[in-house]
């Protein structure tokens, strides 16, 4: 096993000029894309079932044993140019054993080493188990689609296959608003997810607001994914989408960091209406589009099977198992053969973009081929 040393120095902050999730920045730095972040689904189990979740069909209400902590560690200390590591589910925090066996382990790890962290969950479990991640983690990541309780239940629960009492919906609410406010005030980074979708998309503005009172300091805006429980919802159309963006910027707070990702709206657009409101974003204080980092810079591994795929929801079969092969390998491999990379992999430097996400660019563009095209008007 290669002992790479940790950094020293202190780690830059996290802010709207330095984020390390997005694949532009090794892009730049290295001059092709290399493997930054690593995203590990550490359970399949989950006390909700939103009516848009992207990992919705592989939720189990039992899960057997993860492979030993020890196979993780040793393939990720290979990673050479490793920035990031991401954990996901399922509901990451839904037993206290992962918590303590996997999670915080993991998290120290990064932080001896470095890199940055970030969590993903509906901060609906007792606030203990969060509290012993506060001296690790760098991004609490949630999503908030809501603009009150009533929206929760039936957004939260509406596969759960029985019927679930609405109080016990507002409980998890008011538990999951109450973890926020005190998690920012006890110095973590709450960082809210919004999908712009059928039933978001007129709502931006309230919601906004909603997430500052609940202490986040970052509010992340993507679009649905079309995937899993959420392939049966209605598709938003694009002008629907640029006009709740618009109207979002319009109502925001301008000293919060307000991170876009995954848009379908690109610079080679021929559609003023796509160049007006790319021009408005650059322009905008404190506003950023992320390049997505599924298969540009990010590989997600099952810590049940140590199958690696290229994001945690897309359809797409496994393409190597940290069993026998090294994560920069299966990287590699990825991005020179794999067939779906290579319809997505686009570059415009100037543009600040290297390519759509493949769920967005097969919900809005299946027949466009962006590696003919090239950022224009800039
Ligand atoms: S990188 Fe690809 S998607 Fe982005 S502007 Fe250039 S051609 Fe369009």
């Amino acid at each position: 096993m290669n002992v790479l040393k940790p950094l020293t120095s202190s780690p830059r902050e996290l802010s709207p000029s330095y984020d390390p999730w997005d694949p532009i920045t090794s892009l730049r730095k290295h001059g092709r894309h290399v493997l930054t972040s690593v995203e590990f689904t550490v359970t399949n189990l989950c006390n909700m079932r939103c009516e848009h979740c992207a990992v919705g069909d592989s939720l189990t209400s039992k899960e057997g044993d993860m492979l030993p902590l020890k196979n993780m560690l040793d393939r990720l200390e290979e990673v050479e140019h490793l920035e990031t590591i991401s954990i996901t589910g399922g509901e990451p925090m839904f037993r206290a054993g992962t918590v303590d066996n996997i999670i915080v382990p993991l998290l120290k790890y990064a932080k001896e080493r470095g890199i940055r962290s970030q969590i993903n969950s509906n901060l609906t479990m007792p606030y203990s188990r969060y509290e012993k991640l506060l001296p690790y983690l760098d991004v609490m990541h949630i999503s908030f689609n809501y603009v009150n309780g009533d929206d929760f239940h039936e957004v939260g629960f509406a596969n759960s296959g029985h019927a679930v009492a609405k109080d016990a919906a507002y409980r998890l609410y008011n538990t999951m608003i109450e973890n926020s406010r005190r998690l920012s005030e006890d110095g973590m980074l709450i960082s809210a997810e919004t999908m712009i979708n059928y039933r978001t998309h007129t709502k931006l503005p309230e919601i906004h607001k909603l997430i500052l009172d609940m202490g986040a300091k970052r509010h992340e805006v993507h679009p649905m994914y079309n995937s899993s429980f959420a392939s049966a919802l209605p598709v938003l159309s694009l002008n629907e989408m640029r006009t709740a963006i618009h109207a979002l910027l319009d109502k925001r707070d301008p000293d919060v960091w307000m991170l876009f990702g995954t848009l379908p709206f690109f610079a080679c657009s021929f559609l003023e209406e796509d160049q007006k409101l790319l021009s408005r974003m650059r322009a905008e204080k404190n506003v950023t589009l992320r390049n997505d980092p599924d298969g540009r810079n990010r590989v997600n591994v099952n810590m049940f099977t140590g199958d690696v795929f290229v994001t945690d929801f897309a359809d797409i079969a496994a393409f190597g198992n940290i069993d026998n092969q090294k994560l920069d390998d299966i990287f590699i491999d990825w991005q020179t053969k794999h067939p779906l990379n290579q319809k997505v992999n686009c570059y415009c430097d100037a543009a600040g973009c290297c390519g759509p996400n493949l769920l967005v660019a097969d919900m809005y563009y299946p027949e466009v081929d962006f590696k003919t095209r090239k950022a224009i008007n800039l």
